[in-house]
C-alpha cells in the first residue's frame, strides 16, 4: 500500500501532455506541440564549452550541497545587476531546476495544515508540492478581463491565522500575464501585516513584452525582502531545461533549512551543470535578447491565428511564452457521438484529430481555456493554426 502523500499527488499534467506528444511523434505521426513550457532554441554554444571544459578539467565530483561560491557569486551579480537586491553568499542555493527549489521551499516552511495561498490560474505544481510538504492549498481566483492580475483585496480575504506563504509567479504560467508595482506593493504590505511569506517564482523575468517591465517584489523594501523567497532559474533565460540548475535566493534561516533538506534529498546540483550556469550568468545577454525578440513575433502570429477561429478568443499576453484563450464557446458542440464539454475534451480533440498538443486549462485550475506555448516556430504555429481552425469546423 503507497502512502497517504503518494495518494494526495498526481503526475504533472504539462510533463504527461508533453511526453505524449513526444511518444505519438515517435510513432511518426507529424504532432505540432504548443504543450510543453520549453524554449525551441539551443543551448548556447559558449554554455555548452563551459560544460566541455568542466569535464575535460575533471571538474566531476560533489560540490558543495547548495551549490559552489563561483556559481553563487555570479547568482549575486546577477540579482544586483537585473533586479536590484542584494545578497550574500548566506542567501543563495542551488537546487535542480526551479522546481526542486520550490519544493525544498516548501519542505522547509510547512508544517501539517499550513495554508499556502496561489492565485489561479495557477501553475500546475504549486497545489501538488504544496499537498505533499502537508500543507492545504488556497486557491484566490484571476478573471481575464482583469488580464488575470491578482485582486490583493482578495488576497486578504483569504488569510487566515494559518496563512503561511504566498506563491506568485509572474510573468505568469500559464496566463502569460503579469502584476503591476502597485500590486506588488499592496501584496507586500499584506505579508508584512499579517506575517506570512511571499515565494515569488521569476522564472520568466526576461520574457515580457511591449512597453512592461520585471519588478522583483523583493526589491521593493527590505523589509518585505525579508519575507520574500525568490525562485529562478537558467531553465527558460539560457534554453538550459535539461540541466537542471534552478536556485533561490531568501532569508538565511530559510536558506539554512532548504540546503540542509537538500543535503539529504539529492545533494549538490551536478557539478558540470554548475558551470555551464557560470558561463550563462557571466555571458551577454544577446542570446536571451534574441530569442525573446523571436517569442514576441510568435505571440503576435499566434494570437492574430487563434482570434480568426470562430469559437475561441485570446487576449494579448504581455510576458512568457504562453497564450491561455477562452474557448469555451466550443462547448457542446459535437464530434459523431461525442460532445465537448471541457478544456481537456478538447485537447484530447485537438490531439487526436488536428495532431496538436496543448495543455487543458483545468490543469491550471481554469477549465474555460486551454495553454499554448509558443515556444515553437513561426512555420509550425501556422501550420497548427489551420489544422486547429479545420478541426473545429468540422465541429457541430
Ligand atoms: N516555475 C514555473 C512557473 C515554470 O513554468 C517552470 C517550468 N516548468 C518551473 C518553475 C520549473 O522550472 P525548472 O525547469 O527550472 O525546474
Ligand atoms: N514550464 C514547463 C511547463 O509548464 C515545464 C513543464 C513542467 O515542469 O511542468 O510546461
Amino acid at each position: 500500500m503507497l502512502s497517504q502523500r503518494a495518494g494526495r499527488v498526481k503526475p504533472s499534467a504539462t510533463l504527461a501532455v508533453d511526453s505524449k506528444a513526444k511518444s505519438m511523434k515517435a510513432k511518426g505521426i507529424d504532432v505540432i506541440n504548443f504543450g510543453v513550457g520549453e524554449p525551441d532554441f539551443d543551448t548556447p554554444e559558449y554554455v555548452k564549452e563551459a560544460a566541455i571544459k568542466a569535464i575535460k578539467d575533471g571538474f566531476t565530483k560533489y560540490t558543495p550541497v547548495g551549490g559552489t561560491d563561483e556559481l553563487k557569486s555570479a547568482i549575486i551579480e546577477k540579482f544586483s545587476r537585473d533586479n536590484n537586491l542584494n545578497y550574500k553568499l548566506e542567501n543563495i542555493i542551488v537546487s535542480c531546476g526551479a522546481k526542486h527549489s520550490l519544493y525544498n521551499i516548501s519542505q522547509a516552511l510547512l508544517s501539517p495544515g499550513d495554508e499556502v495561498i496561489i492565485p489561479s490560474p495557477y501553475w500546475v505544481s504549486y497545489p501538488d508540492q504544496t499537498l505533499l510538504n502537508d500543507g492545504v492549498p488556497v486557491f484566490v481566483d484571476t478573471f481575464e478581463e482583469d488580464d488575470f492580475m491578482v485582486n490583493p483585496d482578495a488576497i486578504q480575504s483569504a488569510i487566515t491565522k494559518k496563512t503561511k506563504a504566498l506563491i506568485l509567479n509572474y510573468p505568469s504560467n500559464p496566463t502569460g500575464f503579469t502584476y503591476s508595482k502597485e500590486v506588488l506593493e499592496k501584496i507586500g504590505e499584506l505579508a508584512l501585516r499579517h506575517d506570512f511569506y511571499i515565494i515569488s517564482d521569476e522564472v520568466y523575468e526576461y520574457f515580457i513584452y511591449d512597453d512592461t517591465r520585471h519588478i522583483s517584489i523583493a526589491s521593493l523594501n527590505e523589509e518585505i525582502k525579508s519575507k520574500t523567497i525568490v525562485v529562478n532559474a537558467l531553465s527558460k533565460s539560457h534554453a538550459m531545461t535539461g540541466w537542471r540548475i534552478g536556485y533561490a535566493a531568501g532569508p538565511t534561516d530559510i536558506i539554512k533549512a532548504m540546503t540542509s533538506i537538500q543535503s539529504q534529498s539529492t545533494s549538490n546540483p551536478t557539478s558540470i551543470a554548475q558551470k555551464a550556469a557560470v558561463a550563462a550568468l557571466k555571458g551577454s545577454h544577446d542570446f536571451t535578447n534574441t530569442m525573446v525578440k523571436e517569442f514576441d513575433k510568435r505571440r503576435k502570429i499566434l494570437v492574430e491565428g487563434i482570434n480568426a477561429i470562430d469559437g475561441i478568443s485570446c487576449k494579448m499576453p504581455k510576458g512568457a511564452f504562453y497564450t491561455f484563450p477562452n474557448v469555451s464557446g466550443i462547448y457542446g458542440k459535437r464530434y459523431g457521438d461525442k460532445q465537448i464539454k471541457s478544456s481537456f475534451d478538447l485537447a484530447m480533440y485537438l490531439l487526436d484529430e488536428a495532431n496538436v498538443a496543448m495543455v487543458h486549462g483545468e490543469a491550471f485550475g481554469n477549465d474555460n481555456h486551454v495553454r499554448l506555448s509558443y515556444a515553437i516556430s513561426s512555420q509550425d504555429i501556422m501550420k497548427a493554426l489551420e489544422r486547429i481552425k479545420s478541426a473545429i469546423g468540422n465541429l457541430s
